[in-house]
């Protein structure tokens, strides 16, 4: 029996695993006890980890036109294509579309081939449904997408708010830490601001049920409320902070009283009145938000609305105080590192980040081989299928990602697939949705397969190590991808035998040419280069860490901000004006129903490792949809009764569960399910797709649907 450290692969926590291996089988997991996200405790889905393993379901030979071949038959099939529709065509008749399940090292790769040597910037992530909207908040307040808190923040706060964030569901050991944090300390107050009453609700102090979509209003008001009450910090806004009297300004636009902010918002006075007193008359605040906030076609905004009032409080760079926004993927934040993003170019660095083209350019330079880089951001995420629909992307290769189920629009997604000469698949299931769009299917390792580092919600790196043999041929991403590069001619920029290597040349990266002061003018606050050079055994033993890591930051850096000064150009955060706007997809007489989305306890997306353990499959066993008893009793539906929703571009069947935790006119259906799994229950295909024109990131929690009996 033997005993090995690694990291959970589902959610943004990032939990560090103990896994017991016996005669090369996982027979038992437990929490890790020295790791910082969780010291020793799993929720339900980490601790079934070992119960989903298994090759039996899983991909192991590659496949080029539905036969199966030998790897080099398949690689030399991926180059030959992809380089002759570059040729034709132009390397922007290329896309890529990745998943925050793909380790850093994967997404350095795939950066640096397709951005850098194909020369193409249409490289997306499906991290753009996550969190896309943060990082662009993050960016316009603070300079840079930097996460200013740390996990014991939450523990070290006097106010915990969570919006748009079922945290007992999505980030359960988190809310673990949360309450027990409660329990030590009765002091500590939580309020709840979800249009739904979820789990997260048991701890609340206070729980405010607004209005889908009305949480921008809610954080204007806010603001305008610190304002007229003589709460703002003016010593820290008129040290650190540019922008209050303009985000005033815009907060002042709308009536700021507070009866009428709550009938906007669908509030009760008293209970809205109550939140806003704890917040300006506490500075140890947290507000944790989420995809509730994120996945709106305000999504920027929101968050935005967020930061100004930390900012105007000064409720940041503290113990116990910030605005923290938690992924939803186990390295949605590793791959922003990288550049996985296709506004991003690499290295946390964009296009118009002054001199970054030319600086990676000469960093990527190898002997003899220069890199192409674009000249410009890419497609995000539904504007690359469009891209693919219309003819313009001729060749997509996907890596560990569905979004024939999980994108909205997801019939456009697959009418897009079907059009595209080359749809290029590397995946570990080998049943999905997605596979008889594939040209090329390549079979990939999974989680206790392949050696990596994620990064989660608290910037904090581990190390995922690769324990047991993938099954049949299958073969890690990154490993993948260099064959392909050395086929199309670059393999001397692209020399690695071992993820180690990969992690080093990243961590120079992230250093290479950075300005000696951390923050402020020019600089970049990703900066890891303290941990280039790792031998493999250093590699291999590397703990958890926080970025950034650097010669004055050896051991990491907890948090961020601590003394007032941003990455911006002036050191300056900055409060940005905000106009709260409601959902994109509009309610009408064909659609009546205002439709929210989101993830179940126990699953995990479209469940292709959590629906391989069937004690997951107890919470929530089949699809359904949450709705109140007086929406079921006006459509004739009973508690347990099959009913059909029709939404944009498709339908979905589902078990009613009535539930007085749902407003009226508001439904709830869970994400998980496939055409694999169920006849008729992908949520995408009920949504339109309608990004916010800042982040990209699509309004996944506000459908119009019908509703009726089955
Ligand atoms: Fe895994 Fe998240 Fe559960 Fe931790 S909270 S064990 S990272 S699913």
């Amino acid at each position: 029996m033997q005993q090995a450290r690694t990291t959970c692969p589902y959610c943004g926590v990032g939990c560090g695993v103990l896994a017991q291996l016996d005669d090369e089988q996982m027979t038992h997991v437990e929490g890790d006890g020295q790791h910082p996200a969780n010291y020793g405790r799993l929720c339900v889905k980490g601790s079934a980890l070992h119960e989903t393993l298994g090759d039996h379901g899983r991909l192991t030979r590659p496949r080029v036109d539905g036969a199966e071949v030998d790897w080099a038959t398949a690689l030399d099939s991926v180059a030959t294509r992809l380089a002759a529709i570059r040729e034709a065509q132009g390397a922007a008749a290329i896309g890529a579309y990745l998943s925050g399940q793909l380790l850093t090292e994967d997404y350095y790769v795939a950066n640096k081939l397709f951005k850098g040597f194909v020369g193409t910037p249409h490289l997306d992530t499906n991290s753009r449904l996550c969190m896309a909207s943060a990082v662009a908040a993050h960016k316009r307040a603070f300079g840079a997408d930097a996460v200013p808190c740390c996990y014991e923040d939450l523990e070290e706060a006097e106010l915990v708010v969570l919006v748009g964030s079922n945290l007992a569901w999505n980030h359960p050991v988190l809310y673990q830490r949360l309450k027990a944090a409660k329990t030590r300390n009765p002091l500590l107050r939580v309020v709840v601001i979800d249009p739904r009453v979820t789990d997260s609700c048991e701890i609340a102090d206070l729980y405010l049920g607004l209005a889908p979509g009305s949480d921008g209003r809610l954080f204007t008001g806010l603001l305008a409320r610190m304002a007229d009450t003589g709460k703002l910090d003016r010593v820290y806004l008129d040290r650190h902070t540019a922008g209050l009297e303009k985000a005033l300004a815009a907060a002042r636009e709308d009536d700021t009283s507070v009866e009428v902010i709550a009938a906007d918002c669908d509030l009760d006075p008293e209970r809205l009145e109550t939140f806003y007193y704890w917040f300006v008359t506490q500075l140890h605040v947290v507000t944790l938000f989420s995809q509730g906030i994120n996945q709106s076609s305000s999504g920027t905004d929101k968050a935005g609305a967020i930061i100004n009032c930390h900012l105007a409080g000064g409720k940041i760079g503290l113990p116990g105080a910030g605005p923290f926004s938690i992924t939803g993927q186990p390295n949605a934040m590793g791959g922003r590192e990288v550049g996985g993003l296709a506004n991003q170019l690499a290295a946390h660095m964009d296009y118009d980040t002054p001199g970054a083209i030319d600086r990676v350019t000469r960093f990527w330079t190898t002997p003899g081989l220069l890199p192409t880089l674009p000249e410009g951001p890419g497609h995000k995420a539904l504007a690359l299928f469009e891209a693919i629909e219309s003819g313009e992307v001729q060749a997509v290769w996907i890596m560990g990602t569905n979004p024939a189920v999980s994108l909205p629009d997801a019939n456009r997604v697959r009418r897009a697939l079907e059009r595209c000469p080359l749809v290029i698949v590397s995946d570990c299931a080998a049943a999905t949705d997605l596979l008889p769009f594939a040209d090329i299917v390549l079979p990939a390792s999974g989680w206790s397969e392949k050696d990596g580092t994620v990064t989660n919600s608290e910037r904090c790196i581990s190390r995922q190590r690769g324990l047991l043999p993938p099954p049949g041929e299958a073969r890690h991403d990154w490993w993948i991808m260099v064959e392909v590069a050395r086929r199309l001619g670059f393999g001397e920029a692209f020399a690695y035998t071992h993820p180690a290597e990969i992690f080093d040349e990243h961590a120079r990266l992230s250093g290479f040419e950075n300005p000696s002061d951390p923050q402020g003018e020019g600089s970049r606050l990703f900066d890891i280069s303290a941990l280039a050079g790792l031998d493999r055994a250093a590699y291999d033993a590397l703990a958890p860490i926080q970025w950034p890591v650097t010669a004055d930051a050896p051991h990491g850096t907890r948090r961020l901000f601590e003394e007032g000064r941003f990455a911006t150009p002036d050191g300056r955060a900055n409060l940005v004006p905000v106009r709260p706007r409601g959902p994109a997809q509009s309610l009408g007489p064909a659609r009546p129903l205002r439709l929210n989305t989101g993830r179940v306890r126990d699953q995990w997306h479209t469940m292709t490792r959590t629906g391989r353990a069937p004690r997951l499959m107890n919470h929530r066993a089949e699809p359904f949809i949450d709705l109140h008893p007086d929406d079921a009793s006006s459509y004739g539906i009973e508690d347990q009764q099959l009913a059909r929703l029709c939404g944009a571009g498709g339908d979905y069947v589902g078990r009613a569960r009535l539930s007085r935790g749902q407003r009226r006119g508001e439904l709830f259906v869970p994400i998980h399910w496939t055409d694999q799994f169920s006849g008729r229950a992908r949520m995408g295909s009920l949504l339109e797709g309608h990004p916010d024109p800042l982040s990209g990131q699509p309004e996944s929690k506000h459908g119009a649907v019908s509703l009726a009996p089955l």
